[in-house]
């Protein structure tokens, strides 16, 4: 027998209108890219997402459309998104910070249509423009004031573009399975792997990351995604910060540590979200100018592990509760956030920050275990570590056009690519890409842990730990270290800094210092280029 109940498709609109209509007076507050704070509410941004979308269906747009955008968060990305969601087209969001031909690699496998593009990227857009023939329209976000001189062919300013259209609209309706969004991975192993998002998806996800245990969003909540929109699915902020009805401070393009200050102090944020190397940013220059944030009372790391010292900074220093969350853009993306179950609310000073170094516990949507090679599971004892694996409503079924199908089982599980272990109350611990492990005498080491320690080091202010060819071992730990402004550590001094602190065998080889350790697209440290650069390293021990 079916149940009685009815049938309401779990469509991404449905969330802005619920915004507009309960709390619709709540602002939208952006640094705009011309420079200025602008301040809307939700139910403006409705109101225009409307006559985005009469506009697009007007253009004949419509379902299953791939319609770009590379831009900053502001108000005018979030209208973008819900009103190409609106006429069920497919945001597909873009990292500017990739190489030009990347980009234009990953809009062509999409064959985007449109491209919503920021002042800051048109310069960018006109590179790669011509190298996408599926290119029809550009959508420059912005008024005609600001228009730019440019070589793209039929752009126009956003402003004139809605201006088109009265809003008298009705969102199309559609199946809750039609594909919402598209994200690319960053591809650091062969070409990039798209990832499809469901209407259905985005809202099962929003609804997990609002639980109390996760990001405990509530209307009362001032929410800033530092975290772009166009990284992994901009951690489900355009979807879960409306569907709780709380006020929303887009940091637009001020991304460097005074700005992502100013605007968490003048708005009043209380939870934001972003990658640890813009945390450290933020810390940086508090040290350095001094400050305080009375009114922040979370925020939420991941994208990399969050290192021990970011969190006793905030904590300790500023009163600010840390909250380490691991994700994937294939899991929509949270699949993990290391808030305290009361099994361990005793925990204290050093003893908790060890808990928070993990990465923490799933929603209600997120399956996981850990598996040998074999796949045969392995036990939740907070040691044994392995493949760790996740299904799930938010989590991807396949990548675009099948690539990458070896990663799916059966089953569903999708391999992450992640190693880690599991403690006995369902706290996960990464201590490792697969591809980062470093494997000696047949032992692994794990590259993270090391290189959390190693960053609390006073005078440290990055660390990357990678494996170097050694004649006896295979590989044995080299770790790279990026010094603080004006201090100069020794080799010495970060050793006995570690001593103690992992196993005897675990210890780094040798300790590199450069100036810079490389980057990816979405901040992480590029362990690919180190090892490539540093292939040929000779390590004392050798
Ligand atoms: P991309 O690969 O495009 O940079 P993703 O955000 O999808 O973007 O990357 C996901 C990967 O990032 C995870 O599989 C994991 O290796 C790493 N990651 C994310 N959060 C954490 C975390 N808190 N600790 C350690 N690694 C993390």
């Amino acid at each position: 027998m079916l149940g009685l109940m009815q049938e309401w498709p779990l469509l991404c609109h449905k969330v802005i209108d619920h915004a507009a209509l309960y709390h619709g007076n709540r602002e939208v507050v952006s640094r705009s890219v011309e420079g200025p704070f602008h301040r809307t509410s939700y139910s403006e941004v409705r109101a225009r997402a409307l006559k985005l979308a009469q506009r697009l269906d007007r253009d004949g747009y419509g379902v299953g459309d791939r319609i770009a955008t590379m831009a900053w968060n502001t108000w005018r990305h979030l209208e973008s998104w819900y009103g190409i969601l609106g006429i069920g087209a497919i945001y597909h969001t873009l990292n500017p910070r990739l190489f030009p031909d990347q980009i234009a690699w990953i809009m062509n496998d999409a064959e985007d249509r449109m491209l919503f593009v920021d002042l800051t990227f048109v310069k960018l857009a006109e590179m790669i423009a011509p190298k996408v023939p599926s290119l029809e329209r550009i959508v420059i976000l912005t008024d005609d004031a600001h228009m730019p001189e440019t070589s793209l062919k039929n752009a126009v300013s956003y402003e004139t573009y809605l201006g088109e259209a009265d809003g008298d609209f009705t969102w199309r309706e559609f199946d809750e399975r039609t594909a919402a969004g598209m994200c690319y991975t960053s591809g650091t192993t062969g070409d990039p792997k798209g990832v499809v998002y469901t209407h259905r998806s985005n809202v099962l996800h929003a609804m997990a990351a609002l639980q109390p245990d996760m990001l405990n969003l509530s209307s009362r909540d001032r929410l800033m995604p530092v975290v772009p929109l166009f990284h992994a699915n901009g951690w489900s902020t355009a979807f879960s910060g409306p569907m709780s009805g709380c006020a929303m401070v887009m940091p637009g393009p001020g991304m460097d540590g005074a700005s992502i200050y100013e605007i968490l102090t003048r708005e009043k944020v209380t939870i934001t979200a972003a990658v640890p190397t813009v945390w450290l940013m933020l810390l940086q220059h508090m040290e350095k100018h001094g400050g305080a944030l009375p009114d922040l009372t979370r925020v939420v790391i991941g994208g990399s592990a969050c290192p021990r010292a970011i969190t006793k900074a905030f904590q300790d220093d500023y009163g600010v509760d840390v909250i380490h969350a691991w994700g994937m853009t294939e899991m929509s993306p949270l699949g993990t956030l290391c808030s305290i179950k009361p099994d361990y609310s005793h925990l204290e000073g050093d003893a908790k920050l060890d808990l928070q170094t993990k990465q923490g516990h799933p929603p209600f949507t997120v399956e996981m275990k850990v598996t040998d090679d074999e796949n045969e599971e392995l036990p939740w004892d907070g040691k044994t570590f392995g493949r760790l694996k996740v299904r799930g409503p938010a989590v991807s079924s396949s990548y675009y056009k099948s690539r990458g199908a070896e990663q799916f089982d059966a089953e569903n599980w999708f391999d992450t690519g992640d190693v880690a272990h599991v403690d006995p109350h369902g706290y996960m611990q990464i201590t490792d890409r697969a591809k980062d492990v470093i494997k000696s005498g047949g032992e692994w080491i794990s590259t993270i842990e090391i290189e959390n320690l190693a960053v609390g080091h006073p005078d440290v202010a990055e660390a990357a730990v990678i494996g170097v060819a050694h004649p006896k071992w295979d590989e044995r730990p080299l770790l790279v270290v990026v010094a603080k402004e004006g201090r100069s550590p020794s080799k010495q001094s970060l050793l006995d800094f570690l001593d103690g602190k992992i196993a005897k065998w675990w210890m780094p080889d040798d300790v590199l210092f450069i100036d810079e350790i490389p980057h990816t697209a979405t901040g992480k440290i590029q362990k690919t280029t180190l090892r490539t650069t540093l292939k040929n390293y000779h390590l004392p021990t050798a």
